[in-house]
């Protein structure tokens, strides 16, 4: 069992933080919102650990690669939120970054694709998220992006009817 909420707040700051440490010039808005109700899930901490930090990971580049193409009049952010509903635990992880185009969104969960420059991604990181939540946990990884906008991540563990 679990606190999702917890884990989520730690990865957060630890990937922040680890950016941060390696380029003091990079800065982003992180909000967060935890829903006090979800509970302990039965997953297993270490691989979600994983999918979540990956997910972060790919947010703040996001961003920081926005700040370098508009500059000044933007104010970088990302936000993770929880939530129970009747049947679901969802996470989800918004970034109003580059966003994907559609050419991009068709590869993103095969392995070894990246659009990031070499040494800076595997291309490994979403396809092994999709089969933790997937094939791992029975739940659901799906995205929302604009391109040029935002990009959101969401997962969904189904609760037990
Ligand atoms: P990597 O981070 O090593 O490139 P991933 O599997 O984590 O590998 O992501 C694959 C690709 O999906 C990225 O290279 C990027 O093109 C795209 N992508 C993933 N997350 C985002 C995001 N939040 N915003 C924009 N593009 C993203
Ligand atoms: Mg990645």
């Amino acid at each position: 069992p679990t606190d999702l909420n917890s884990l989520a707040n730690e990865y957060l700051r630890l990937a922040y933080h680890g950016l941060r440490a390696k380029d003091k010039s990079f800065n982003a808005r992180l909000v967060t919102e935890f829903d006090p109700n979800l509970g302990l899930i039965p997953v297993v901490a270490q691989d979600i650990g994983r999918v979540l930090l990956n997910l972060f990971n790919n947010a703040f580049y996001a961003v920081s690669e926005k700040q370098k193409r508009v500059g000044d009049d933007y104010q970088p952010e990302v936000m993770v939120s929880t939530r129970r509903t009747d049947y679901a635990i969802e996470i989800c992880v918004h970034d109003n970054g580059i966003g994907i185009s559609q050419t991009v969104l068709d590869k993103i969960y095969q392995p070894f694709f990246t659009t990031k420059p070499t040494g800076q991604g595997t291309g490994l990181g979403l396809s092994l998220s999709y089969d933790i939540i997937t094939k791992g946990h029975g739940g659901e990884l799906t995205v929302q992006t604009e391109e040029g906008k935002f990009a959101e991540f969401i997962i969904k563990f189904p609760l037990p009817a």
